[in-house]
């Protein structure tokens, strides 16, 4: 009988899962012993650490994504949101983009869904706040903070001026300070071709609750970060919450108020909500419970790893997996490898990875990096971030693009063009038309 695994996302973990599957069980899926499928929304997985290179033009979107069909053509992928597990019955509710909903069975489910932005209530947030978790955001944070830079440049208004050239990121994790670091390097390079705004004019605030910056890479090279971040002008305010932002006005817990017109927040992350919908145990933070093997705990069948999972990491007793794509690629290998194990009745194997620190860009051709204790600051760690990330992207296709885009980058100069038109493509045809009912 057709064993079916079914793959509830297709980041990270759900990619490198199928990959490896795919190739594992080349023979059982070519015989129809085997079926994989992955549900996810998008039709590719996005390349996370690359979204803040994204956002700053080094890189076409288009490259920062790997197409699933493409890349997995022994897997069935079906696009739309997995919307409730019942594992007891071993079925999925799907949503398809478009149409009804439909229950789809499997034998063996990997619960792949990642993580959301984990947000606080406050007040405002919704009305200028902006995530970075996907390529859609990235972008049109782009187009945005381009778009800005023309609004103060075109107007007579100083309120409106001084509104349009104020961006605040809150969170100084990696994807705050690599987003903020990358867009200032934008921002700045992009003043050549304005008449009136100098980099100067240009305010940059990173909020964060706790007292350091770049936990990522330890607290030595996180100070130099900090230090770093105020030699360039950015106003980083330490120990400080954002408390409201309505209509753009900003409000911090050290007493400060402003006003902007974007607000990037970054300030973790949560599982995915789909978690919440299944009869799979979650653990005291509402992430998957998973076991050291990756299955499920107490639950037959059924598989779990990268953000939505709390994985125990053995190397520190007592503590769980981070939640970021080092461990997440190589939960995926074991991952796939236990499934094989279990479909030969063989024994699994636990998840063993030591995190070995971690790589940062801060712009272009400045980084910071801690890995397995050498520590690298400037040029060298912005070398090693960028060949790092380049040697994990998936596809060879990909990596060759991605080096295109660095070295055309490199001779002509990034695009600093906003294209925040393509948002509402519709806008000057519905003007047209609106003309000839008149
Ligand atoms: C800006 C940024 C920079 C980062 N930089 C680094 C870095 O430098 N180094 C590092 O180690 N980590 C980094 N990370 C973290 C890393 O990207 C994540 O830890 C990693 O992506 C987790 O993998 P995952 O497979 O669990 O989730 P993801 O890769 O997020 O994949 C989850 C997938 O599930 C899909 N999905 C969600 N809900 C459903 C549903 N209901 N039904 C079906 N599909 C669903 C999503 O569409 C998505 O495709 C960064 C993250 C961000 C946002």
């Amino acid at each position: 009988m057709t064993k079916h695994i079914l793959i509830v996302g297709g980041g990270y973990v759900g990619l490198y899962t199928a990959l490896r599957l795919q190739r594992r069980l080349h023979r059982e899926l070519r015989d129809g012993q085997v079926r994989i499928t992955i549900i996810d929304p998008q039709s590719y997985m996005t390349y996370q650490p690359f979204l803040p290179e994204a956002a700053a033009g080094n890189l076409s979107p288009r490259h920062v994504v790997a197409p699933l069909r493409r890349v997995l053509p022994k897997v069935r992928i079906l696009n739309g949101a997995v919307t409730r597990v019942d594992h007891a019955e071993r079925t999925v509710t799907f949503q398809p983009a478009e149409g009804e909903a439909r229950r789809i069975g499997y034998d063996l489910i990997v619960m792949a869904a990642g993580s959301i932005s984990r947000t606080l209530p406050i007040p405002g947030l919704t009305d200028i706040g902006i995530g970075l978790k996907t390529v859609g955001e990235a972008i049109a944070l782009r187009n945005r903070v381009l778009h800005l830079l023309d609004v103060a440049e075109s107007t007579d208004d100083p309120e409106v001026r001084r509104r349009a050239l104020t961006f605040v990121v809150v969170g100084a994790g990696f994807a705050g300070v690599e987003v903020l670091a990358e867009l200032e390097d934008m921002a700045r390079d992009s003043t050549r071709y304005y008449r009136n705004i100098k980099p100067s004019d240009i305010r940059w605030v990173l909020v964060e609750a706790t007292r350091r910056v770049l936990p990522e890479v330890g607290p030595e090279m996180g100070k130099w970060t900090l230090e770093q971040l105020r030699e360039r002008g950015i106003e980083v305010k330490l120990d400080t919450r954002l408390e409201s932002c309505v209509g753009g006005h900003v409000v911090l817990s050290d007493g400060s108020a402003f006003d902007a017109e974007t607000l990037v927040w970054t300030a973790g992350v949560k599982p995915s909500t789909v978690v919440n919908a299944s009869d799979l145990p979650l653990d005291e933070r509402g992430r998957i419970k998973t076991t050291t093997m990756l299955t499920v705990a107490g639950t037959p069948d059924a598989f779990a790893a990268g953000d939505a999972a709390g994985v125990p990491d053995v190397t520190n007793p007592g503590q769980y997996c981070a939640p970021n794509a080092q461990h997440a690629v190589r939960q995926a290998k074991v991952l796939a490898d236990n499934i094989v194990r279990r479909l030969r009745g063989e024994q699994l194997v636990e998840y063993r990875h030591k995190y070995v620190g971690s790589v940062a860009g801060l712009g272009l051709h400045q980084g910071v990096a801690n890995v397995y204790g050498v520590k690298l600051r400037g040029f060298p760690a912005w070398f090693m971030h960028r060949t790092y990330h380049l040697s994990r992207v998936p596809t060879l296709n990909r990596k060759v693009r991605v080096v295109v885009d660095w070295t055309l980058a490199l001779f002509f100069k990034r695009e600093t063009i906003s294209l925040g038109e393509m948002e509402h493509p519709r806008d000057g045809f519905r003007a047209a038309v609106a003309t000839t009912h008149r």
